[in-house]
């Protein structure tokens, strides 16, 4: 059984390096911000909650988040574990996660923050099927069309300039503390999230002593 948590600022590659670990490990993949997502996108009572919360860039409030890890992980659907991004987000969550789940490593990817703005500001994300997309690195074959499924491809509400800028702020202001605190317990390890998602990918395997990919 493995438990990973993946840290990292806006932009970072997390979703990407967790799946990528996921898949290979056959761990389960958990990304908080793409749970509240689909409510928002599903017209649920939950994302008419988080909705303006999310659009402006702040985070969601702790009760509902830890509520909602909890929920999930109650699935108890991760025989080989499980690798979770966007949680935790704070010290309280970052307790709350310690009393209840043992873990095996906290990867935190590590990306200067002009680099988290000319990375983001690219983003794009196919309203329908979710599929993640990149103007710089990861263009798709047709302007404004999903590979995938042919959707449209949308901006994310809280990839503006604005929204950003105060995303950045709470990175640093709540999660530096939540490093700290996991820096204690060895938990730690920092991998450059500059290079092509490969490189990171197995640089963060050898720090975490796993076979490469
Ligand atoms: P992400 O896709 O991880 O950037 O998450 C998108 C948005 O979901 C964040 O800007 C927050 O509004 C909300 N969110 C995701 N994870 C958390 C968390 N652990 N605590 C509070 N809010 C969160």
């Amino acid at each position: 059984m493995r438990k990973y948590i993946v840290i990292g600022a806006q932009g970072s590659g997390k979703g990407t390096q967790a799946q990528l670990l996921a898949r290979d490990l056959d761990l389960v993949h958990i990304s908080v911000g793409d749970i509240f997502r689909w409510h928002v996108q599903n017209h649920t009572k939950l994302g008419a909650q988080v909705r303006r919360v999310m659009a402006a860039g702040e985070l969601v409030g702790d009760d509902m988040v830890e509520g909602i890890v909890r929920a999930r992980l109650d699935q108890h659907d991760w025989n080989f574990g499980f690798v979770i991004d966007g949680f935790p987000r704070n010290r309280r969550q970052a307790e709350f996660f310690l009393e209840s789940y043992d873990i095996d490593g906290v990867i935190h990817l590590d990306l200067p923050d002009a680099e988290v703005r000319r990375r983001v500001l690219a983003r794009r994300l196919c309203s329908r099927c979710g599929m993640d997309y990149n103007l710089i690195a990861d263009r798709p074959t047709r302007e404004g069309r999903c590979d995938v499924c042919g959707g449209d491809l949308v901006t994310r509400e809280d990839d503006t300039e604005e929204a950003l800028a105060e995303r950045l702020r709470l990175y640093h202001e709540k999660v530096d503390p939540v490093l700290e605190l996991f820096g204690r317990k060895e938990y730690v390890v920092t991998v450059d999230a500059r290079p092509p998602i490969g490189d990171v990918q197995r640089a963060l395997r050898e720090k975490l002593r796993l076979p490469p990919p």
